[in-house]
């Protein structure tokens, strides 16, 4: 799928609400209507699977003004965004762990080990914890980021609407890298029925007239069980050619508080 760039409903959690500093998070207007540029694509693969296709990817640009220049944050960034309609956790688990598996591989076998000579070695599967069982060992993702010598998953993380929980336990996941390089992918199975997305909008303090295309949609029980997940390019290629700052691998770096060059 091409992506979308500009929508009236986009990701609803950023910028967090509990955030010290609220962002306004940009808007242009188009006949008439002001509508903001892409956060995340979510609910459009949602939406997009609702038209019947089963399997789609997207290159999707994302606009979030973040604060912090901390190395891993840019203002402008890509995920590569995929949905499967039917699928579980586990299988999009074992997708992006051959994916990367066969990333790394190749990119062995391209001899770009010459050019950055610390390309990671990857072995799957990546360890899973529960998130609760990681604060536990760690105190949190940032320093399991730090101690960590391997990618690893972190699961039933409260968060989105349209984020699936089953008996009180989110079936969603983080994809978290070793060093320091912290979170690269985030995705879930995800919710399908009207009733379960109002009460868990209500629960989050989230206006549902503002997503009514989509409850529509929903309402209309259209909407398909799926499950998904982002990853975050720049973040992934940061990671593979083993560099400093994010900047380093935008060749036109959208740097949180930097002016914009070209
Ligand atoms: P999220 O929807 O916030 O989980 O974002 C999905 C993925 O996009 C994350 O796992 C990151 O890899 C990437 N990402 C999110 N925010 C940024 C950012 N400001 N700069 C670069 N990559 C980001
Ligand atoms: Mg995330």
């Amino acid at each position: 799928m091409m992506p979308v760039l500009l929508s009236p409903i986009t990701d609803p959690l950023w910028p967090d609400p509990a955030a010290e500093e609220l962002i306004t998070p940009p808007e242009v207007e188009v006949y008439g209507r002001r509508v903001r540029l892409m956060h995340s694509m979510i609910l459009h693969k949602q939406l997009a699977l609702a038209m019947g296709v089963d399997r789609i990817f997207v290159l999707s640009p994302n606009v979030r003004l973040e604060r912090r220049d901390d190395g891993r944050h840019a203002y402008e960034f890509t995920q590569l965004d995929f949905e499967i309609a039917h699928a579980s956790m586990d299988d999009v688990m074992h997708l992006v762990e051959e994916l990367l598996a066969g990333l790394f591989r190749e990119a062995r076998r391209w001899e770009l080990d010459e050019i950055t000579p610390n390309l990671p070695v990857i072995r799957v599967p990546f360890r899973r914890f529960r998130r609760e069982e990681l604060i536990e060992e760690f105190g949190g993702e940032e320093e399991a980021s730090r101690l960590m010598q391997e990618p690893f998953w972190v699961t039933d993380i409260p968060r989105e609407f349209y984020d699936r929980e089953v008996g009180g336990v989110w079936r969603n996941y983080d994809l978290y890298l070793p060093g320091g390089y912290g979170e690269v992918l985030s995705g879930g199975e995800r919710e399908w029925e009207y009733d379960r997305i109002v009460n868990k909008m209500r629960r989050a303090g989230v206006d549902p007239s503002l997503f009514g295309p989509y409850l529509e949609v929903a309402r209309r029980g259209m909407l398909r069980p799926s499950a998904g997940a982002g990853i975050g390019i720049e973040r992934l290629v940061r990671y593979l050619v083993n560099a400093e700052h994010i900047a380093e691998v935008q060749p036109f770096p959208r740097i949180p508080g930097a002016p914009v060059i070209i």
